[in-house]
């Protein structure tokens, strides 16, 4: 997705945004016209709090203000007159929802920047978040446990750790999705840009990109942390698979991007499929922290 296509539709959608909220005021002071006494004293109150803005020390306007604010109230309580429709009611008090402020982005639409590039790139998806009641589903198991507190650490520390990749390899049900998931919604949260996909769906896009056709290969290279989950699960397409999974792997690591991988397969099981030279990347230790997940009975060893 153009990155700069989305801020300029968000900066239309905040714009309309704020020019609809200060409509709802006019709109509700329109429904207000049978009481014209109210009315009236709520402009002398917007006059005098103008007035004492400029004039901060004149204390006559200080007592009208005073007076006409009590006698405002009164008329407000008379006729059930809402308060809080008489202002704009702004999500943001620091653009009043324009999206913009002295000419930057204003932090609340690159929040939402942020929220609708993740969306869109993981296709809606709500990922898992570290949870207390994750311990009961590892309690059989004190190793993973232990792991799962050391990356719930990483995630938190993160981009300032030591390998910004990880791999977990090992057998089936053993809650590498689950801890994955968890990862990137805290990357998520710190404003990095997250792709999560599953080695099936990723080697679907080399091959719409190998065509030619639309594809989010764009958006897998670019992205801060792209988690690929369950490789191995994918057919091999000849000519496609291993060679764009190559090349992924090496961009991103030249550019100190993270990778984190999962996998049912052992790394003697990866060689055999992908050929040594994805497998050596993977492992690169410099980079790259494995866990291997063997099972509730064994124990889970790092290749450290
Ligand atoms: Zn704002």
């Amino acid at each position: 997705m153009k990155k700069n296509e989305l801020l300029n539709s968000l900066v239309l959608e905040f714009k309309q945004k704020h020019i609809s909220k200060n409509l709802e005021v006019s709109d509700y002071l329109n429904s207000l016209s049978d009481y014209n006494d109210f009315l009236q004293v709520y402009k002398e109150v917007l006059a005098l709090q103008h007035q004492c803005f400029f004039d901060i020390k004149n204390k006559k306007f200080k007592d009208q203000l005073i007076a006409k604010t009590t006698e405002l109230e009164e008329l407000q309580k008379k006729y059930e007159i809402d308060v809080n429709k008489l202002t704009p009611q702004y999500d943001c008090p620091i653009c009043e929802d324009r999206g913009v402020v002295n000419g930057n982005y204003c932090d609340c639409l690159l929040k939402e920047f942020h929220n609708r590039k993740t969306q869109y790139e993981n296709e809606n998806y709500k990922f898992s978040r570290f949870n207390k009641n994750d311990k009961d589903f590892y309690k059989d198991n004190t190793e993973i446990l232990k792991v799962y507190d050391v990356l719930k650490k990483w995630a938190k520390l993160y981009p300032n750790v030591k390998q910004k990749n990880l791999n977990f390899f090992g057998d089936i049900g053993t809650g590498k999705t689950h801890i994955m998931e968890c990862i990137a919604s805290e990357l998520i949260d710190k404003g990095f840009e997250v792709c999560f996909t599953t080695a099936f769906n990723l080697n679907n896009e080399f091959k719409k990109y190998h065509f030619g056709n639309e594809s989010k290969m764009d958006d897998y290279l670019k992205c801060d942390a792209l988690f690929i989950d369950d490789l191995g699960t994918e057919p091999i397409f000849k000519n496609v698979t291993i060679e764009y999974l190559l090349n992924l792997i090496d961009i991103r690591q030249k550019e100190n991007k993270s990778i984190i991988v999962s996998s049912n397969l052992m790394p003697d099981e990866i060689q055999d499929r992908y050929e040594d030279r994805i497998l050596s990347r993977l492992l690169n230790k410099r980079m790259t922290e494995t866990y291997l997940f063997t099972g509730k009975d064994t124990r889970i060893k790092t290749t450290k």
